[in-house]
């Protein structure tokens, strides 16, 4: 009795194994490129490519600022995949995630990010008052130091710089530099 039982699931296990071996090579066979199958075991054991779908970080630093972009693609799948591990084999800054059915790509870039390239604030720098990109939340570099010393200015208006004060183009920016201005001269 209780061998028959024995044989019973052994012979189950065999046949779990046997499907999942078959599921598996015959995925491989799909995979007509051997270029494709040469990089892509780079990243995998054949057992884990599943047909479903993907998901794509692209994680970018602009280099300008410093600021981090993270863009999620919920839209990729296996196909995606395998073209991208194929492309990027061996670019060491392209991680694969096979159990979260992941693929982050790490980008370094030149450039600024979109919100240091589009907004800027009236803040203080130092001593001084002084442009810089980006927005208070998410500060960026010094853009330019202004010569009125946010020191002596009234509290109120200090400490509207020190929460940072956007401004949407140059002639907003001037007129409320030269209400700073006055405030001290007065
Ligand atoms: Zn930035």
């Amino acid at each position: 009795m209780k061998s028959r039982k024995f044989r019973k699931s052994s012979r189950l296990i065999f046949r779990i194994i046997g499907l999942t071996l078959s599921v598996v090579v015959l995925g491989f066979i799909l995979m007509k490129s051997p270029e494709i199958i040469q990089s892509v075991k780079q990243f995998i054991t054949p057992s884990v490519l599943p047909p479903g779908r993907w998901q794509a970080k692209t994680h970018t630093t602009h280099l300008f600022c410093g600021h981090a972009q993270i863009i999620r693609d919920d839209s990729k799948t296996a196909d995606f995949f395998k073209e991208a591990g194929a492309n990027h084999g061996k670019n060491p800054n392209f991680e694969v995630r096979t159990n979260e059915h992941l693929i982050i790509y790490r980008v370094k870039k030149n450039d600024w990010c979109n919100s240091c390239r589009r907004n800027r604030f009236l803040g203080i720098q130092g001593e001084n008052v002084a442009v810089l990109r980006g927005t208070p939340l998410q500060p960026g570099p010094v853009q330019e130091i202004i010569n009125i010393n946010a020191g002596i200015l009234p509290d109120s208006e200090r400490n509207d710089l020190i929460r940072g004060i956007p401004f949407a183009n140059e002639r907003e920016k001037l007129e409320v530099l030269e209400g700073l201005s006055g405030l001290i001269s007065d």
